[in-house]
């Protein structure tokens, strides 16, 4: 669906031409975004201004594409030559030219199956441009070609064991004719790898386990054989994790690529290595050989991870001044709420303090090794904690942006977040389900202290990364904002789960825009020229990870139809929203006479099965059925559904392997108690 705008095309380059006459004309370079993060340094800066500090306030829209979606979109469109190239949900690809029109649409078809193997929503990060082809990861695990022109598949080749919970999210990024690609799923037990394909041909070129498996079978490298040092028990029973499910960055003049590695199977590193050690390559970033996967240097994150402290957030790469000596830098704003920089021709440790106030896991950072001092109240064995941040993270996979005029680095930051961790200390690896390994009946005291924390609050932070020091930040309405751009304009553009996309002013952070979307956002948005004017396209659409964790009710998150937004000076383009999803409070469908056992029951069953697509409270973000909301009609066709698979197409699996008709009373008892607890509330909020 194609929305048409009031202003041509034509005139707001007519209008923009004449501004713009003095300066000089932009290289082809500056013009387009052909990478993930613009460049291979993934700073996310474009030097173009001719939409600037002055002039910003007559930004507009100028076009707007629906794309029928409702889950959450995560894309940083890639732009070339007038064409923009991008993803939504359920891993289809898009080519749209410079006034919102679809060239091509490619849908790889994955299974709907798949739903119950990923974490965080059907969602996808983007594309990488080569050529004449672009590259393409699909949830269920292939890496796919197409021609860029067509959008006809090349090649298509399956880069994960599908028998395994593995997906593929992440964006692919090439490396001197490879494509590099990654994945997910340490949450549910695999084992991490970075794969490079040629990209002509589709053939794999190398493969580079993040974590060691088997001993018995021989260790891949010495590398893996020195980290399975670090490992104790039978740790590649579950595959270890450790994914690279995000960041993976390369260095041409180093010729080394670096990415980041996630979390491991379990969380707890006394169910996942009994005996402790720091469990290499976890939480890690990682730098290898561009030529063939060789790990070079590596430097542990979080050693001994035990809080989902993925260390998969954006890599930045700079060349800063420190000391007095330039010094060739990766940079990362993890999860764990360290900022940290480190030499990226080595992996020696430069420095790291905390971008955000309340961090409880550790005290800080050992000044020489870059070793965290862990606090003594952050694990207890197998006894439950409270810890901050929580795996939402002071920081996820939102990329931030650097502007090398300011020297600084725009972080979306979030302050305050607590998690309860319960190990479940009989927890055993079953590879149908989440492997998290924490107790989900868990409803001792500190469950009461988590429902007594304080408010997480979300902050535009930039940052001085040579000083290590905050130079402004901005606290937001509301806890999820998305990705950061930065331009030569000396503006910061940033939009959030309310919907409001906003430009700052890069030196202090004074907000000199702002636009009302209607639908929440958390993809980074992007900047260009076309035909001598600079536009800015930016995807909109609620739900990921943080679609599950502030849903609508539970904060101020907008969820509707994803769309690609297109702005320029002198756009006054309206969005007419429709509104979106349930009005009013839902009520129970059906009468149940369960008891508060049951119930209990339900809810246990539904934080082990359901939560990770219905939402936390079994409060839905996103386009995700509500189930609060669900009719007579579904709580009677309920067996045939959970366990029969009969709206497997509509993306809802089948628990038929796991769960029993016996059980499914108690969950549509707990939904149905949630269903008459929001009609009791009139705010409509999740506790
Ligand atoms: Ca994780």
């Amino acid at each position: 669906m194609k929305m048409r705008l009031s202003v041509s095309l034509l005139f707001v380059g007519s209008l923009v031409f004449s501004m713009g006459a003095c300066k000089k004309s932009a290289s082809a370079k500056e013009a387009d975004w052909t990478m993930y993060g613009r460049t291979n340094d993934e700073q996310r800066f474009s030097p173009l201004n001719q939409i600037n500090e002055q002039n910003v306030g007559q930004l507009g829209l100028v076009w707007s594409h629906e794309l029928g979606t409702t889950r959450g979109l995560e894309a940083t469109p890639l732009v070339s030559n007038g064409v923009i190239y991008t993803t939504g949900e359920w891993s289809v690809a898009y080519a749209l030219d410079a006034t919102g029109e679809i060239l091509w649409t490619f849908d790889p078809k994955v299974p709907r199956a798949r739903a119950r193997f990923i974490c965080c929503d059907v969602v996808n990060r983007g594309l990488a441009l080569y050529h004449d082809k672009v590259f393409l990861g699909t949830l269920d695990g292939r890496l796919i070609a197409l021609d860029a022109k067509t959008g006809k598949p090349v090649w298509d080749v399956v880069t994960v064991d599908q028998s395994k919970s593995y997906a593929i999210t992440g964006a692919p990024r090439i490396a001197k004719g490879l494509v590099l690609i990654g994945n997910a799923g340490s949450e549910f037990g695999v084992r991490g790898f970075v794969s490079a394909y040629d990209a002509e041909t589709g053939k794999l070129v190398w493969r580079t386990f993040t974590v060691p498996g088997d001993p018995s079978r021989g260790f891949e490298s010495k590398a893996l054989e020195e980290a399975a040092k670090t490992w104790h028990g039978q740790y590649w029973i579950t595959g270890g994790g450790g994914t690279p499910w995000d960041s993976i960055v390369y260095d041409p003049d180093l010729d080394l690529v670096y990415a980041g590695t996630g979390n491991g199977t379990a969380w707890y590193r006394d169910l996942r290595s009994p005996g402790g050690g720091d469990n290499l390559y976890l939480a890690s970033i990682i730098a290898l050989r561009a030529s063939d996967g060789e790990l070079m240097w590596h430097f542990q994150v979080t050693p001994g991870e035990s809080w989902d402290y993925d260390a998969t957030q954006p890599l930045m790469l700079a060349d800063l001044k420190i000391d007095g000596a330039t010094r060739k830098v990766v940079m990362q704003a993890s999860k764990n709420g360290f900022f940290y920089l480190l030499d990226r021709q080595n992996g020696q440790f430069i420095s790291a303090k905390p971008f955000v106030n309340g961090i409880t896991w550790a005290s800080g950072i050992d000044p020489k090794t870059g070793r965290p001092e862990e606090s003594p109240s952050a694990y207890d064995g197998l006894r439950a904690v409270l810890v901050s941040p929580s795996p939402d993270g002071a920081h996820n996979w939102y990329p931030m942006a650097f502007d090398p005029s300011t020297g600084l680095v725009y972080v979306p930051g979030r302050e305050g977040s607590t998690m309860l961790h319960a190990p479940d200390k009989d927890w055993t690896y079953n590879p149908k389900l989440w492997n998290r390994g924490e107790d989900d009946a868990y409803d001792g005291p500190l469950f009461r202290r988590l429902l007594a924390a304080p408010p997480v609050t979300g902050r535009l932070i930039a940052w001085n990364p040579v000083e290590q020091r905050e130079a402004w930040s901005v606290t937001l309405p509301v806890v999820e904002s998305g990705g950061v751009l930065a331009t030569g304009g000396n503006l910061v553009f940033q939009g959030r789960s309310d919907g409001m996309f906003c430009a700052y002013r890069a030196t202090d952070g004074k907000r000199l825009w702002e636009f009302d979307a209607g639908t929440g956002i958390m993809a980074p948005p992007v900047t260009y020229l076309v035909g001598g004017v600079q536009y800015l396209t930016l995807m909109v659409g609620w739900g990921g990870a943080a679609g599950l964790i502030h849903p609508p009710g539970g904060g101020p998150s907008k969820p509707g139809f994803g769309r690609v937004l297109t702005f320029a000076i002198g756009g006054n383009g309206k969005l007419d929203v429709p509104r979106f999803g349930h009005q009013g409070p839902p009520s129970p469908a059906i009468s149940t006479n369960a008891t508060p056992a049951t119930v209990h029951t339900g809810e246990v069953l539904f934080g082990k099965y359901c939560f990770y697509c219905h939402g936390v409270n079994a409060v839905a973000g996103s386009g995700i059925p509500d189930l609060r909301y669900a009719t007579a009609e579904t709580h009677h066709q309920f067996e045939s559904i959970v366990l029969g698979g009969v709206r497997e197409s509509r993306g809802m699996p089948s628990f038929g392997d796991v769960l029993k008709r016996e059980q499914l009373p108690a969950i549509q008892a707990y939904i149905l108690s949630r269903a008459a607890a929001a009609a009791n509330t009139p705010s409509n909020k999740a506790p």
